[in-house]
């Protein structure tokens, strides 16, 4: 599976297109622009991919910019965790509180959970449900390649936020790092939704909120 990432908006959020045998998939529809929609359709055309799906790893505003302008191109809608709905449904008062605007993103008619698989090319993505930074937040695994997009759960050297937006959890957020990306092996590469992409054995050797008893917080906390 190939792995073409892009990074958009004030929130320098990424935005990835899968692919594989001439199909791809769309990951957190980030640009925010006219001219950062236009980069990711040069790349999909330039591949000649045909885009099978169309998904979300959570709804916050940063991630859903480009939904409605990718959703009326390829014909089908965002496919999220059902915890996410909402967020979709109030995108406007999403980007009213952060000063920014939105086109409106269709709200989804199909919702993902842990244990249902996407499949493009010869890629199977398994989907893990991982909240805490989102009630919602899911993984996109492709355990043949050991590669995951895994959204804001993860990053080099951090973690995601909890403080300041709703239905988060820190606890919780700690057991979906450590309960289900760690358990995905060291090899793994992770693509993250900010930053650069890493892997689990760089993150449980260095990311100081997996080494260092000070951040580690257990589910009893
Ligand atoms: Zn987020
Ligand atoms: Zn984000």
């Amino acid at each position: 599976m190939t792995v073409q990432s892009f990074t958009f908006n004030a929130f320098m959020t990424n935005c990835y297109v899968c692919h594989d045998g001439g199909e791809a998939v769309l990951i957190d529809p980030s640009c925010a622009t006219a001219s950062e929609q236009q980069h990711v359709v040069e790349y999909i055309d330039e591949h000649e991919l045909t885009v099978r799906h169309l998904l979300l790893t959570h709804a916050h505003i940063d991630h859903i910019f480009g939904c409605a302008f990718f959703s009326a191109r390829y014909g089908q809608r965002f496919q999220v965790h059902a915890a996410e709905r909402a967020f979709i449904e109030q995108a406007e008062e999403q980007a009213q509180a952060f000063g920014v605007q939105i086109d409106p993103p269709p709200v989804p008619d199909t919702f993902l959970d842990e244990g249902d698989t996407v499949t493009f090319g010869g890629v199977t993505f398994d989907i893990l449900h991982t909240p805490g930074h989102s009630p919602g937040s899911i993984c996109f695994v492709d355990a043949a390649s050991d590669q995951a997009i895994t959204g804001d759960v993860l990053f080099q050297g951090s973690i995601g936020r909890v403080q300041g937006l709703p239905q988060t959890s820190r606890p919780q957020l700690m057991a979906s790092i450590t309960e289900k990306l760690l358990p995905l092996g060291d090899e793994t590469t992770i693509y993250p939704g900010h930053g650069p992409s890493t892997t689990i054995g760089h993150e449980r050797q260095h990311n100081p909120f997996l080494t260092s008893d000070e951040f580690r917080v257990t589910k009893d906390d």
